[in-house]
């Protein structure tokens, strides 16, 4: 055995630990839970305890816990050691079945969003066997979903499996309406891509800035930029190689299937890639693999940056979340196959998508919005905010002729000639790339490239898999009526692509064209993030939730509440932290160089000599006058916050202050800073600028 294929999933109780480790019957049971969705018999829960503590010790670990996903941004968990007291006074190793199965962590510290008050701490976490457990720094962790006393999901996990059961629920309806009789259980995949940065360590300690909030405040941009495109793809430098290499070995032996690593476009911007899996085990991989990509950094003398726009004028980063649905029996529910017109079932799926994405764009927007993407969508920087679906060449001329009755021919994918009779000829993808769209059609899956670098892709797929489901849903209760399926077929897939094309657009999204006519089509543009927070109460989502018993009303609430809150708290640290920063590093900086200039006329003057002073005198004016306006800023932001903070409303009106008023502040006080720091001398500027945190790795 290859050293790679013994490491790669070593620390993970997975289906050969388990075949191995437990009774035949025990083994049985656990595999029907996970592969047939059947609920957990309780009864075999001390065993599977048992043998998962064994496993467990045997490799070391000394802990367990129950590792969950609060509404943060984070995971959390807490440690318990396996030893129990004997009354010798030794110890023994335990590990029960209710242990495994529930934990009662003090919840109170957790957001809730007013489902559950302080007074009433207690919430649970419960097993979710369907994400194997796995040993971390010497703790056996068991992926568990979190609620309140009643049940209510206080966590990211839970939706995400409830929406895989709703989407398999109905895409199993419309499969058998449509003869497929074989699949038991119909299942999402995502596999998705993780863009960071990698700084210094020592320079990253010199900033307050990256340290409280994860990105820069303050940075004048420097002589070069990504504009040369010689990052993207280029040769990894040794130690972002050793990184990755360290990042890859730590999450093969997770079972993570990291796949893919490369240089992007901005300068210290690098991308890792898994290979998909099912999107509850892809969520809790993806959080392992931004937790251990931040560690493996630290440990090499570096930090890994996850917000979503570390330097302002550079590009940001984002997760790609390709997304598909598969059958139990392994069948790809988007793959078009070589003659996608004739493919029912595909087109059935395609257009259940592209109906989904247009009628719930709003919820999608707030899927994908956090504090750090507002400076990405419908920024400076693409994809737009505005959500669009690129299906390509080949499935743009089979939506036009189902538009006009039936799809009677696929153009062809041909090969792709290179014109050099040496190398292979290489098959066309029926998609070219389109980099500017927010959710693309990639040959056999979507990417959905709006969501935030920093976050958990839970949202973005449990809303994927939700709002599918439901137009799935509507399919199959036409089918159900229908006297002739095939007849009832066309008719759905036409009108479908009648009411539904406007949210197809194959040009490039980020042009000024792209924002009229999407005005024009009447599809939604919001810009911020506090905006899009209102469709968590929207009716129409709130429905449909609930509908699919995905998030009930109260839940949807404690969301809303939660995502204004977490907006609120983020940008008030981050003007603190520009008002901490501007006056007490850069106001001394530009005060002191002024001084020295002054200094230095006087000196001049003194001796006499009537040399030219007029180079110190254009200095001192210039930064005298940013520095006066710089204070100035500062006091309005200072003013700004104290108010902001101290409103007495409702808490969306409080966010939209922070964005409107506090944010916009912000700016006018970097604005200031950023041009001091292209005047003052390079020795007395407090901080490391871009250009040291970029280049200089
Ligand atoms: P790209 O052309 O975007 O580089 P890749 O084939 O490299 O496409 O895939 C990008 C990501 O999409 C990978 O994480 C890959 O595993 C994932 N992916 C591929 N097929 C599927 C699928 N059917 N469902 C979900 N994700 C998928
Ligand atoms: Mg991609």
């Amino acid at each position: 055995m290859s050293k790679l294929t013994e490491i790669f999933g070593s620390n993970v109780f997975n289906d050969a630990v388990m075949r191995e480790r437990l009774p035949k019957t025990t083994y049985k049971a656990i595999k029907k839970t996970i592969d047939d969705g059947l609920s957990l018999d309780p009864s075999i829960a001390d065993i599977v305890a048992e043998a998962m503590m064994n496993w467990a010790v045997d490799k070391g670990a000394t802990h367990f816990t129950h590792w969950f996903q609060p509404l943060t941004s984070i995971t959390a968990e807490k440690h318990d050691s396996f030893i129990s007291p004997t009354s010798d006074g030794n110890i023994i190793l335990e590990f029960s079945g209710k242990e495994l199965i529930k934990g009662e962590p003090d919840a109170s510290s957790f957001p809730s969003g007013g489902i559950r008050d302080t007074s009433e701490a207690r919430g649970y976490t419960a097993w979710d066997c369907t994400s194997p457990a796995f040993i971390k720094d010497g703790t056996l962790c068991i992926p568990t979903a979190f609620c309140a006393y009643n049940g209510e999901a206080l966590d990211k996990k839970t939706p995400l499996l409830r929406s895989m059961e709703a989407l398999s629920i109905q895409a199993l309806r419309v499969l058998k309406l449509l003869g497929n009789t074989s699949t038991k259980r119909v299942i999402t995949t995502v596999g998705p891509e993780q863009e960071y940065f990698l700084i210094d360590k020592k320079l990253y300690d010199q900033r307050n800035d990256l340290l409280f909030t994860g990105r820069t405040l303050f940075g004048a941009m420097p002589p070069k930029g990504q504009e040369l495109d010689d990052h993207y793809f280029g040769v990894l430098k040794d130690k972002v190689s050793v990184f990755m290499k360290e990042v890859d070995e730590e999450l093969w032996k997770l079972g993570i299937l990291a796949k893919t690593k490369h240089n992007e476009v901005a300068p210290a911007q690098h991308e890792l890639a898994p290979i998909f899996t099912t999107t509850n085990i892809a969520t809790d991989h993806n959080q392992l693999t931004m937790e251990i990509m931040k560690k493996v950094a630290l440990r090499n003398n570096m930090v890994c940056l996850l917000h979503e726009k570390p330097f302002a004028g550079i590009n940001g980063s984002g997760k790609h979340n390709n997304w598909s649905m598969a059958t139990d029996d392994g069948i790809n529910l988007l793959e078009p196959g070589h003659t996608p017109h004739d493919n029912e079932i595909f087109l059935v799926f395609l257009t259940a998508v592209i109906k989904a994405v247009d009628e719930y764009a709003e919820l999608l927007r707030v899927a994908a919005a956090n504090p750090g993407n507002d400076h990405r969508l419908g920024a400076n920087e693409a994809p737009p905010a505005i959500i669009s679906i690129f299906v390509g060449d080949q499935l743009q001329d089979i939506l036009e002729q189902l538009e006009n009755g039936n799809a009677t021919s696929s153009k062809s994918t041909s090969k792709l000639k290179i014109g050099v009779t040496t190398l292979p000829p290489l098959p066309k993808d029926a998609t070219d790339r389109n980099r500017t769209s927010p959710f693309a059609f990639t040959g056999n899956k979507f990417e959905f490239r709006m969501v935030p670098s920093s976050a958990s892709i839970a949202a973005p797929n449990f809303t994927l898999n939700t709002i599918v489901a439901e137009t799935l849903c509507q399919v199959a209760e036409r089918l159900e009526k229908a006297t002739d399926i095939t007849v009832e077929v066309q008719n759905i897939l036409t009108e479908t692509v009648k009411n539904h094309k406007r949210v197809i657009y194959n040009g490039n999204g980020y042009s000024d064209e792209w924002i009229t006519e999407a005005k024009r089509r009447g599809l939604p543009n919001i810009k911020t993030t506090v905006e899009s927070i209102k469709a968590l109460i929207d009716e129409k989502n709130l429905a449909l939730m609930e509908k699919h018993a995905v998030l009930s009303r109260v839940e949807m609430q404690s969301r809303y509440e939660i995502s204004l809150e977490n907006y609120t708290k983020v940008v008030n640290i981050e003007a603190l932290t520009t008002i901490q920063i501007a006056k007490r590093e850069i106001l001394p900086a530009a005060i002191k160089f002024a001084t020295k200039m002054a200094e230095s006329i006087n000196t001049i003057y003194s001796t006499g000599s009537g040399a030219d002073t007029s180079v110190q005198t254009d200095l001192l004016l210039e930064v005298s006058a940013l520095t006066a306006s710089l204070k100035k800023n500062i006091l309005i932001l200072e003013e700004s916050v104290t108010k902001t903070a101290s409103l007495q409303v409702d808490p969306y009106e409080q966010a939209y202050t922070y964005r409107f008023d506090v944010f916009e502040k912000m700016s006018l006080v970097r604005a200031a800073a950023d041009r001091l720091e292209t005047l003052v001398d390079k020795a007395l500027w407090p901080f490391p600028t871009y250009g040291d945190l970029l280049f200089k790795l």
